[in-house]
């Protein structure tokens, strides 16, 4: 036979058969909340206002689109760092350096192979967890140890954590929502937080933090409290960070990874490993959208008028979270645990066979694992949701 017949037929992405199926639906009230996009009271994912301006200057001021570097554009990549690691000191001394990443996806995969190379060989991962980690630690050869997120109460699980990290060996690495997990909605509260940072610290384990929803969750501060909380205590960590979400660039793939060293004389020689692993695999970072959250972040005018968009978006989902959970009990299942969970994503008991009569009788479209995107509720459908889920567990 030939060689690239050995190829064998992969699995399906789940929720992009989950798109397909609810593209074929022809019931007009049909509920989409699969796919994780914001959306807006009318179900729209719109370009951002400051987007658009930012689009605007960057079609006229833009006088070349000659190659940047595997560390893409440093100007964003230096902008975004007041917000992530606060602007009294966002280099922490120094300690802190970065480079442009393709969307948080890139910075994820760079951050774990960077700690590959570094000899990490384990990373330690609460679960469940966005799939695509548990895909990229396979696919880079490091070994996953997972541990419960969370509770069957829907409290984040901090014995399985404590019993994680003592388990652990020193070097070993472990990765962390900074904010609004995906896919239970659950996060620590900041005196959790603390006692992480210590735990963490005192193994002498490796953070590694995926923010990927700064400012969807509390707030951009408050959403920031647990990566600084933990970086403040210890000596080395890595970030990975996406701009898709809180600047709505999705497809245009923006994202960044930051490495902090014990000593900031070490910061380059780390860092150039970054560089070299990019160029092996993507060369360099797609520039447009960077390029726009650059013109955003160093223009007052309009860092207030994203900022107004982000809380906005914040409110709706808070609005959305308090009306299930005023609800309280849908038949079998209890909504209110869901007012107080954060970001675009929760998880609704139910089983395979509630699932599908959700999507088959009352057209309300979720993932497997019973995992809501929030933000695909609206005033207008709110009510249709909570009845389905009340019919198909009663
Ligand atoms: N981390 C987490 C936890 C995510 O949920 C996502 C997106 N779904 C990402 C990283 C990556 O986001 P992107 O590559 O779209 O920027």
């Amino acid at each position: 036979s030939t060689v690239l017949s050995n190829l064998q037929q992969q699995p399906a992405d789940a929720l992009l058969a989950l798109i397909k199926l609810h593209n074929a639906d022809p019931r007009a009230d049909k509920i989409d909340l699969g796919v994780g996009v914001y959306r807006t009271d009318s179900g729209a994912t719109p370009v951002f206002a400051a987007i658009k301006a930012a689009e605007q200057r960057l079609l006229e001021t833009q006088d070349s689109k000659a190659y940047l570097g595997p560390e893409g554009d440093m100007d964003f990549v230096h902008a975004l760092m007041p917000y992530v690691f606060g602007a009294a000191n966002p280099t922490f001394d120094g300690r802190i350096e970065g480079m442009q990443t393709p969307g948080g996806t890139g910075a994820v995969r760079l951050a774990l192979a960077l700690a590959k190379r570094a000899g990490v060989a384990r990373i330690w991962m609460g679960t469940p967890s966005w799939p695509n980690h548990a895909q990229i630690v396979a696919d880079l050869g490091l070994e996953l140890k997972g541990f419960g997120h969370a509770t069957p109460g829907g409290q984040a699980d901090m014995d399985s954590l404590r019993a994680a990290v003592a388990s652990a060996q020193a070097g070993d690495a472990i990765l962390l929502h900074g904010c609004c997990h995906n896919p239970l909605g659950i996060d620590y509260a900041p005196a959790q937080w603390d006692e992480i940072a210590t735990l963490v610290k005192a193994k002498g384990l490796l953070p590694i933090i995926d923010l990927a929803y700064q400012g969807l969750g509390e707030g951009m501060e408050e959403d920031a409290y647990g990566l600084r909380r933990v970086l403040g205590e210890v000596p080395e960590a890595l970030v990975a960070y996406s701009c898709d979400k809180n600047f709505g660039l999705y497809r245009d793939r923006v994202g960044a990874v930051y490495v902090m060293m014990a000593d900031a004389a070490q910061v380059n020689a780390a860092l150039s490993n970054g560089h070299a692993l990019a160029r092996a695999a993507w060369s360099m970072p797609p520039d447009h959208g960077a390029a726009a959250v650059r013109i955003i972040l160093q223009d007052q005018a309009l860092v207030a008028l994203w900022q107004g968009e982000l809380d906005e978006m914040r409110a709706r989902m808070r609005q959305v979270r308090a009306k299930l959970a005023a609800s309280g009990k849908a038949g079998a299942v209890d909504l209110a645990p869901l007012g107080s969970q954060n970001g675009l994503f929760s998880i609704v008991p139910l089983n395979a066979e509630q699932i599908l009569a959700m999507r088959e009788k009352h057209g309300v479209y979720m993932a497997g694992s019973g995992r809501i995107n929030v933000a695909g509720l609206t005033m207008g459908n709110i009510d249709q949701f909570i009845a389905a889920v009340a019919d198909v567990t009663s």
